[in-house]
C-alpha cells in the first residue's frame, strides 16, 4: 500500500509543480470516507483506491487523474456526494469522478460477442474525457489482480469474461499493451484455468531444461552493440501464458513450435540509432528473411512505432527483436496514457476533447476488416447513442433517434405495432429522444399501425422506409377502392353491365398484373374510366361522347387545382373541398374524407361531423397542409360568438378584427334575446394561428361572453 508521502513524492518526481495540498487532502478524504469498509481480501477498502492511484502514478499522469483515482469509488460506495467532491476538490476532479461513477454503473448484460464492440464504444462515448477511461482501466486492473479473493465462482467468471471481452481489447486499442497483457492473462487464468496451468508447466519445464535463456542473449546483444559504439538498453520479456495460448490457437502450432516466447527489445535515444542498431544486428547475425518490418517510417494506426527483425542470434537461437527509441517504447507500452503525458502542456487549454477524438480515431481503425467497414467514419460514431432492451441487449442508434427508431431497430413488426414506450421504466411519448444508457421497452398492440405523423420524428432509414412502405400499401388500398367505385359509376352512366371478370381483357392493355392493378391505376388517375370503357366496348357508337362521362376527375382538375396544391397526401386529380362545418385552416390538424363522386372533403381532426364516419375507415385519407402553397391563399375561418346585447357591442368586435388585419366576410345572427346575441362570423384569415389570435383578442373584450371556433 502506497503511503501518503510516497504518493506525493512519486508525483512530484515527474511533475514538480503538482498541487501537493490537493493530493494530501484527497488521500485523507478517501481514508475517512471508506472508513472501516473492507475488500473481499479482508484488506481495508481504501487500499483499493490507493493501489489504483499507484498504477496511474506509474504512468505519470496528471494530478487531477491521480486525485480522481483516489476518489473514484467514494460517490458510489460511501456517503460522499458529487457536490461535496466539487466543493472540496474542484470542478475538474468532480467531473472526472462523475464520469468514472457513471461507467461503473454499466455492466455487460449479455455475453453475445457482437455486443462487445458496441459496449466498448458505449464506454468510450460515456468517457467524455480520456482520463475517465484511464482511471476505469486502472480500477479494473487492480480488481483483476485481487479477483481470486472473490469466492463466488460465477461472479469471478463474469468479471473475467467482461475483462477479456471489453476492457482488455479496449486497452489494446488505445495502445496500452502492458495493461492489456495483464488483464488478458488474469482473465485467461479464471476462464481457462487448465489451459493456463499446462502452459505454465511447460514454461517451467523449459526453464529447468535450458536454464535461463534470456539473460545470455541480452548480455551478448548488449556487448555486440557496445563494441560498435552504440549505448543501448537491451531487455527481454517472456510472453504471458495467455498470449502464447492465443498464438498457438491462431497459428495452429504446438508449444514447441513457438520460437519467440521471449521478445527482445533494444532501446536507444534517436531514430538514427534505431537504424544503426538494426545495421549492426544484420551484419553480425544471419537474418531470417521476411521478418523485417519498419514501423518507424510507417507507424501502425494506433501510433505504434518500432523496427521489427528476427535473426539467428546467440547460441544459434532464433531471436525476435524490436528496436525503438525511449519515447516510442513508452507509447508502445502505455499508448494513450503516454500521449497524454507527453502532450500534457497543451492538455489544459481546452484540448482535452482532442484526446477523445484521437482515441476514437484509434478505435475506428480497428484491424478487423469487418469492424473497419462498419465503423470507418468517426463522425458516425460520435453521432451515436447506445441504449438497451429490457433483456440488456445493446442497440446503437444515430443521435437524435426516438423511441420509434428504437422499435424499428428491434424488429419491423415491433415498429409497425408500437403502441407506447417506457424509457427507464417510465411511460414516455413516442417522440422521446433516446440518450446514452437508456433502457427502452416497447409496448405493442395488434390493432396499432404506423401513423404518417411518425415520419416527422424518426431519423433512421429503417424506420422511415418501413413507415413509408406501410403508408404506401394503405394508399394503394385506397386507390383500389376508389378506382373500383369510379369504374362502376362509369359503367352505370354508360348503361353497361359491370362485371369484374370482364376487366381481365384489359390487363395487357393496362400493363397490369391483375384487376386490382387496373383499379389502382384508375384510382390514382394514371388512366381514365372512358379509356377503359372504350377499350372494352369498341362496339359502342362513336357519337356517344365518352369523354363527357364524369369520372369525378376532369371536374376536379379544373375546379380546385389551387386547393389541391395546398394539401398534401391527396389522390392526384381528385376534387377537394374544405368542409363548411369546421372550416379548416393551415396549421390545423386535418383529415380527408372521400365521398364517391364528390372527391375529398377536408375536415379538422376535431370536427364533430367525423364521429358518424368512424366505422368507415376506408373513406379516411391521411392529409397534411402544404404550408408554402397554402400561404398564398385566403382562408375562411368561422367563429361562434356570444355577445351581450349592448350598444356598440358589434362595433367593438369589428374594430378588434380590423386591428388583427382580418376581414369579416359573413355574419349571421341566429339567436337573439334580451341580454345577448348568438351569431356565426366568417373571417378572411391567413391561418389557424391568425384566427386564434383573433379569438384571444375578442375574448379580452368586456362585451364578449364567449368565442369559439366552429366545430360542426
Ligand atoms: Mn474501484
Amino acid at each position: 500500500m502506497i503511503r501518503q508521502y510516497e504518493l506525493v513524492e512519486a508525483v512530484k518526481a515527474y511533475d514538480p509543480d503538482a498541487d501537493e495540498d490537493l493530493l494530501n487532502r484527497a488521500y485523507v478524504f478517501v481514508m475517512k470516507a471508506h472508513g472501516a469498509q473492507t475488500r473481499a481480501s479482508g484488506d481495508p477498502y481504501f487500499t483499493h483506491p490507493l493501489e489504483v492511484a499507484g498504477i496511474l502514478v506509474g504512468m505519470r499522469l496528471d494530478v487531477a487523474t491521480i486525485v480522481t483515482a483516489l476518489l473514484h469509488d467514494t460517490v458510489e460506495d460511501t456517503l460522499a456526494t458529487s457536490e461535496e467532491i466539487e466543493q472540496l476538490f474542484g470542478k475538474e476532479v468532480s467531473f472526472l469522478v462523475d464520469g468514472v461513477t457513471k461507467l461503473s454503473q454499466i455492466q455487460l448484460q449479455s455475453d453475445k460477442t457482437k455486443q462487445a464492440e458496441n459496449f466498448r464504444k458505449l464506454l468510450v462515448a460515456m468517457s467524455s474525457d480520456i482520463r475517465v477511461l484511464l482511471v476505469k482501466l486502472a480500477d479494473r486492473l487492480h480488481n483483476m489482480r485481487t479477483l481470486h479473493y472473490i469466492k463466488n465462482e460465477e461472479k469471478r467468471k463474469r468479471i473475467a469474461l467482461e475483462t477479456s471481452e471489453i476492457y482488455a481489447p479496449l486497452a489494446e486499442r488505445i495502445g496500452m499493451h502492458e495493461v492489456k497483457d495483464e488483464l488478458q492473462d488474469v482473465a485467461f487464468g479464471i476462464l481457462h484455468p487448465d489451459a493456463r496451468e499446462s502452459i505454465v508447466q511447460r514454461l517451467d519445464y523449459l526453464h529447468e531444461q535450458s536454464g535461463d535463456l534470456t539473460t545470455p542473449v541480452i548480455d551478448e546483444l548488449h556487448e555486440v552493440l557496445n563494441e560498435n559504439g552504440l549505448a543501448a538498453i537491451v531487455a527481454g520479456r517472456e510472453k504471458t501464458p495467455c498470449s502464447i495460448w492465443r498464438k498457438m490457437k491462431k497459428k495452429n502450432v504446438t508449444f514447441e513450435q513457438i520460437s519467440d516466447i521471449v521478445a527482445f527489445r533494444i532501446i536507444v535515444d534517436t531514430v538514427q540509432q534505431c537504424y544503426r542498431a538494426l545495421g549492426i544486428l544484420h551484419s553480425t547475425y544471419p537474418v531470417i528473411a521476411q521478418r523485417f518490418k519498419d514501423y518507424i517510417s510507417t507507424p501502425k494506426e494506433n501510433g505504434y512505432q518500432s523496427l521489427h527483425t528476427a535473426v539467428i542470434g546467440p547460441n544459434q537461437q532464433r531471436v525476435e527483436v524490436q528496436i525503438r527509441t525511449k519515447e516510442m517504447d513508452e507509447i508502445a507500452e502505455m499508448g494513450v496514457a503516454a500521449h497524454w503525458q507527453y502532450k500534457q502542456g497543451t492538455a489544459h487549454d481546452g484540448h482535452q476533447y482532442r484526446w477523445l477524438r484521437d482515441l476514437l480515431d484509434i478505435l475506428d481503425t480497428a484491424e478487423d476488416p469487418e469492424d473497419f467497414l462498419e465503423h470507418t467514419k468517426l463522425e458516425m460514431f460520435q453521432d451515436q447513442v447506445f441504449c438497451f432492451t429490457p433483456d440488456g441487449d445493446l442497440i446503437t442508434l444515430p443521435r437524435g433517434a426516438t423511441t420509434i427508431d428504437f422499435a424499428y431497430a428491434v424488429h419491423s413488426d415491433v415498429g409497425n405495432h408500437c403502441s407506447g414506450v417506457k424509457v427507464n421504466g417510465r411511460i414516455m411519448p413516442l417522440r422521446t429522444e433516446i440518450e446514452n444508457g437508456d433502457q427502452v421497452e416497447v409496448m405493442t398492440s395488434k390493432s396499432q399501425f404506423p401513423s404518417p405523423s411518425w415520419e416527422r420524428f424518426v431519423v433512421t432509414g429503417k424506420a422511415r422506409s418501413s413507415i413509408r412502405r406501410y403508408i404506401r400499401q394503405q394508399k394503394r388500398q385506397q386507390f383500389i377502392k376508389l378506382g373500383k367505385s369510379l369504374i362502376q359509376k362509369g359503367f352505370k352512366e354508360s348503361k353497361l353491365n359491370f362485371e369484374e371478370k370482364a376487366l381481365e381483357k384489359a390487363l395487357d392493355e393496362f400493363q397490369a398484373r391483375n384487376i386490382e392493378d387496373i383499379y389502382a391505376q384508375i384510382g390514382e388517375g394514371l388512366r381514365t374510366v372512358p379509356v377503359l370503357i372504350r377499350f372494352l366496348h369498341p362496339e359502342l357508337p362513336h357519337e356517344l361522347d365518352l369523354e363527357q362521362l364524369s369520372d369525378g376527375r376532369e371536374r376536379a382538375i379544373s375546379g380546385s387545382k389551387e386547393e389541391a396544391l395546398a394539401i398534401s397526401g391527396l389522390i392526384p386529380g381528385m376534387a377537394v373541398h374544405y368542409a363548411g362545418c369546421c372550416h379548416p385552416l393551415p396549421g390545423d390538424k386535418i383529415i380527408g374524407i372521400v365521398t364517391t363522386g364528390r372527391g375529398v372533403t377536408i375536415h379538422t381532426q376535431e370536427c364533430d361531423s367525423l364521429n358518424p364516419l368512424m366505422d368507415e375507415p376506408e373513406r379516411w385519407i391521411d392529409v397534411a397542409w402544404n404550408l408554402k402553397a397554402a400561404e398564398s391563399q385566403q382562408h375562411i375561418g368561422r367563429l361562434r360568438v356570444t355577445l351581450s346585447n349592448q350598444p356598440g357591442a358589434i362595433a367593438a368586435i369589428t374594430a378588434a378584427v380590423a386591428k388583427e388585419n382580418a376581414n369579416i366576410t359573413n355574419l349571421k345572427i341566429d339567436h337573439r334575446s334580451h341580454d345577448y346575441y348568438e351569431f356565426w362570423m366568417d373571417l378572411d384569415v391567413k391561418d389557424a394561428e391568425h384566427l386564434n389570435s383573433i379569438v384571444a383578442s375578442l375574448r379580452s373584450l368586456k362585451k364578449v361572453l364567449e368565442v369559439n371556433r366552429a366545430k360542426s
